[in-house]
């Protein structure tokens, strides 16, 4: 399912001349920073309770975010030729071991294993 977004976007990409060229990568990076720093706006030194309002008030933003942002992750995939489904399969599996569900339900807030087992 994530190979065909990110063929996809590669095709909306090659049909308006925006060709498979890695050069900008840096700049998509900038953007996926960017992306995150306008859902972090709307919630910026606001405290926790309060948060929770301003984020359902604005929802849309978020939203807004979290397509933006995969769109960025599958296109830089597809500029490097890399198979998306794959690296997340990859991370699941070291956070599986980083971050085993038995250690880490033992621990309350505070976590000590904030970081995974092996403290990275
Ligand atoms: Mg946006």
């Amino acid at each position: 399912m994530m190979k065909n977004f990110q063929e996809e976007i590669g095709k909306f990409n090659l049909e308006r001349g925006w060709n498979k060229d890695s050069r900008f990568i840096k700049d998509f990076l900038l953007n996926l920073c960017e992306e995150a720093t306008e859902a972090w706006t709307v919630i910026k030194w606001i405290d926790e309770e309060k948060q929770k309002e301003v984020i359902k008030e604005h929802v849309d933003k978020f939203e807004d975010f979290v397509g933006d942002s995969l769109y960025l992750i599958f296109k830089i995939a597809w500029l490097l030729d890399i198979d998306s489904e794959q690296a997340l399969k990859n991370t699941l599996e070291e956070y599986e071991k980083r971050f085993p569900a038995d250690k880490m339900k033992e621990v309350k807030h505070g976590n000590p294993l904030a970081g995974g087992i092996d403290n990275k």
